[in-house]
């Protein structure tokens, strides 16, 4: 018997039937034998839809009171799923995040879990029920309702298989499986059966939406064995102990598997959440970064790549990118401060994206920068920005150009998939 944490997504709570199908995947399990806490997102598109409403009283709601709000998608779907299961004849409880105690901070809107009181989901585990937990959203000290940031529900996933010591924590969505690239952007992507908790952190971190960053980062921190697969294909389980352990969607692994051809690049992430900012003509002398960037950050608002060109005259140009959402801001502060910095002129721009290779395989092999600048290089697409860490190599390039760097890079990198090997769509 195991005790397994099944996540489903809101693709795969969209519709009654969907749900019904939900409940059938986890009374298979638990007609296995299983111990089975379920936790589900809202139905595809609720929590767009209830952010637009709030955004329809005032373009900036109070935080807390869109949390109150984006949270009750969760809410109808637990319910959902309770009913869909009570129907096939199993005994199951729904719980929201304060019914659970999932406790978080107070930061509204991206809340981090603190602690989660398992005393009562052990009760009824024990007892043979099935619990159904919503995702995305705890309880602070004050009782107010807090929600874990976009996707927040791959993160109570696995929280709750940390907090209860899960044999596995089953991230079950519309792929099946992670992927060398988003599949919806490359149709030549293919599936990783196993990748390492390094990886798909940096893919995440860097725009790979499929995992919410903070789940892998619990995930890694408690030791989580997670798999991400998914909930449209019937055939993937099998019962824990056999055919599970193998090549069923891919792996999330604590160790570095040690493979003969350990692959350079991983894979590719993007993200179209950026925007670049340029001060032209500042003095290059001592403090001038941080006189530009300490107002940004006393705003909250992160710096991503940074770049410092030197100009004849004694002056520089600096270009920095921040998230999209934090442009006007930014600049609204950058124009405040412009006397003071001493800038000629403040340039923004927001139709870029940054495009990333992910690889561990970098650190033993040299040429991987330069093979990726001539893919682009040959495309003809230009590079505005470069950034690197050990393992990845990120640009910063125009919006148009997206599709395009990926499948190159794809295609360069050798991670296209072969004639005959099966495509993504579940
Ligand atoms: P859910 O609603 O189940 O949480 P998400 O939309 O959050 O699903 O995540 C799944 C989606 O992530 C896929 O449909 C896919 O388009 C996208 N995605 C981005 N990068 C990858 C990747 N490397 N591998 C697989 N899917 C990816
Ligand atoms: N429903 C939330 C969102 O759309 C949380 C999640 O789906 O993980 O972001
Ligand atoms: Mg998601």
């Amino acid at each position: 018997m195991a005790l397994i944490v099944q996540k489903y997504g809101g693709t795969s709570m969209g519709t009654p039937e969907r749900i019904l199908n939900v409940a059938r995947r986890v009374k298979r399990w638990h007609d296995h034998g299983h111990q089975v806490v379920v936790v589900v997102s809202a139905m595809s598109g609720e929590t767009n839809r209830l952010l637009a409403l709030a955004k329809s009283i005032t373009d900036t709601p109070n935080p807390r009171e869109l949390d109150q709000m984006v949270s009750t998608g969760e809410q109808v779907t637990i319910a959902m799923l309770a009913m869909a299961l009570d129907s096939i004849g199993l005994d199951a409880k729904s719980y929201t995040g304060r019914q659970v105690a999932i406790q978080t901070d107070s930061a509204f809107t991206k809340a981090r879990i603190e602690a989660i009181d398992t005393d009562r989901m052990r009760a009824d585990l024990n007892a043979g029920r099935v619990i159904v937990v919503a995702g995305f959203q705890g309880v602070d000290s004050e009782g107010n309702t807090t929600t874990l940031g976009r996707g927040g529900s791959d993160t109570t996933g696995v929280a709750l298989a940390a907090a209860l010591k899960a044999d596995e924590c089953q991230i079950y969505t519309d792929v099946d499986g992670v992927y060398t690239t988003d599949p919806r952007v490359a149709p030549k992507a293919r599936k990783i059966d196993c990748i390492s908790f390094e990886e798909m952190l940096e893919l995440a971190s860097l725009g790979s939406k499929v995992l919410q960053i903070r789940s892998v980062e619990f995930a890694g921190k408690y030791q989580v064995p997670l798999r991400v697969l998914s909930s449209f294909d019937n055939d993937n389980d099998g019962a824990f102990d056999d055919e599970f352990k193998q090549n069923v969607g891919t792996l999330i692994t604590i160790e570095e598997e040690e493979s003969m051809e350990q692959p350079i690049i991983s894979g590719i992430a993007f993200t179209r959440d950026e925007a670049k900012l340029t001060i032209l003509g500042v003095p290059d002398e001592p403090g001038v970064a941080s006189k530009i960037l300490t107002p940004i950050s006393d705003a909250n608002i992160e710096v991503d790549m940074i770049i410092q060109n030197i100009e004849e005259d004694g002056t520089t140009d600096f270009t920095f990118t921040v998230n999209r959402n934090d442009l006007s801001k930014a600049k609204k502060i950058l124009k405040s401060n412009a006397e003071e910095i001493r800038a000629r002129d403040i340039l923004s721009n927001d139709n870029i994206v940054k495009v990333s290779i992910v690889g561990v395989g970098m650190r033993s092999h040299a040429g991987v920068a330069s093979r990726m600048f001539r893919a682009l290089a040959d495309e003809g697409i230009n590079i505005i920005l470069i950034s690197t860490s050990e393992i990845k190599i990120s640009v910063l390039i125009e919006e148009k150009y997206l599709e395009l760097a990926v499948r190159s890079l794809h295609t360069a990198f050798g991670l296209d998939r072969e004639h005959g090997e099966s495509s993504a769509r579940a």
